[in-house]
């Protein structure tokens, strides 16, 4: 079954929650950053929460977590849009540490302290109308991710929320492993939710079983959803499938080289041969050649003896 999550309300429309299951799409981005266990567990997360909360709110065309940090991983940087799509990567890859004394990935040591920024942009995009991004940010207070996105929630847009995300990572015994389960849920309160109802949620949160053991039994979103919510009914909103997905190209990273200076492009074709651009948000590789360095110079030549503008 692909990767994807639900959005629904319950009792009353008074809780919002969203589930997501996330092994295919965290998979991928471990595959494509090589990042250490420890490394992948913290995108993943990362990922998941951006999958999450991109489609948390209505007229989001994308939202991005930035943890800018201070420990051994020194960055992690998601994205995901309101299609599904989600991209992202570490600043350091390898980053790595034994288990914690819970015999769990040390994500809190990777991370260390730092900030958590939240960038959301909004609707109109193919109107050509986009609003200004929405910034806002909070310190980490946990390290675990999903309790600094929660943090963030409740301080930042003051809506109680619970979080919960994980990545289970499978090792073997030649040293490689797989990201064996991902996902995540989060879950707000809405104006008008009952006390009674909070804390039978926070019980029945604060019972349920790790929710990458769940999804390693298979279980879909919508029944980590009724387990969380005590096994209230759900009004389903919205479902969509969730990928790792890139919008870099050949094209993009041509248009890049155009908008540097010429002499560094001049300078690469006599000095290189060519180009090669790296995208962060997914290590895809792209190969400029000589004839397209020559191209690039021939157009900002002719554009430079253009003459006089013309007003
Ligand atoms: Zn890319």
């Amino acid at each position: 079954m692909p990767d994807h999550l639900i959005h629904a309300v319950a009792f009353n429309q008074t809780v919002r929650a969203l589930a997501a299951v996330t092994t295919g799409t965290v998979s991928e981005a471990a595959r494509r950053h090589r990042t250490s266990p420890t490394a992948s567990a913290a995108l993943g997360r990362t990922l998941t929460g951006a999958l999450l909360m991109s489609t948390m709110v209505k007229d989001v065309d994308r939202v991005t977590l930035q943890f800018d940090c201070r420990g051994p991983i020194e960055g992690i940087t998601a994205e995901a849009d309101a299609h599904g799509n989600a991209r992202g990567y570490v600043k350091n890859p390898a980053a790595d540490l034994p288990l914690n004394e819970r015999g769990k990935l040390d994500v809190r040591g990777v991370l260390g302290d730092g900030m958590l920024y939240v960038f959301r942009e909004g609707g109109f995009y193919e109107l050509g109308l986009s609003k200004e991004p929405y910034t806002g940010s909070v310190p980490i207070v946990s390290g675990e991710i999903a309790e600094d996105i929660a943090y963030y929630l409740n301080k930042s847009e003051q809506v109680r929320s619970a979080v919960s995300l994980g990545v289970y990572v499978q090792p073997y015994p030649d040293g490689t492993f797989q990201v064996a389960g991902a996902g995540g849920f989060l879950i707000q309160l809405l104006p008008g939710a009952d006390e009674g109802i909070i804390s039978g949620i926070e019980e029945s949160i604060s019972s349920m079983p790790y929710v990458t053991d769940l999804i390693r039994q298979g279980e879909p979103p919508e029944a980590i959803l009724r387990r969380a919510l005590n096994g209230s009914s759900l009004e389903v909103l919205e479902q969509r499938e969730t990928r790792f997905r890139c919008n870099c190209s050949f094209e993009r990273a041509v248009r890049i080289i155009e908008s540097i200076q010429i002499s560094e492009v001049r300078s690469m074709l006599e000095e290189d041969g060519g180009a090669e651009m790296i995208c962060h948000f997914c290590s895809s590789v792209y190969q400029i050649g000589a004839q397209t360095l020559q191209d690039i110079l021939d157009v900002a030549g002719q554009e430079a003896d253009g003459g006089e503008p013309v007003h």
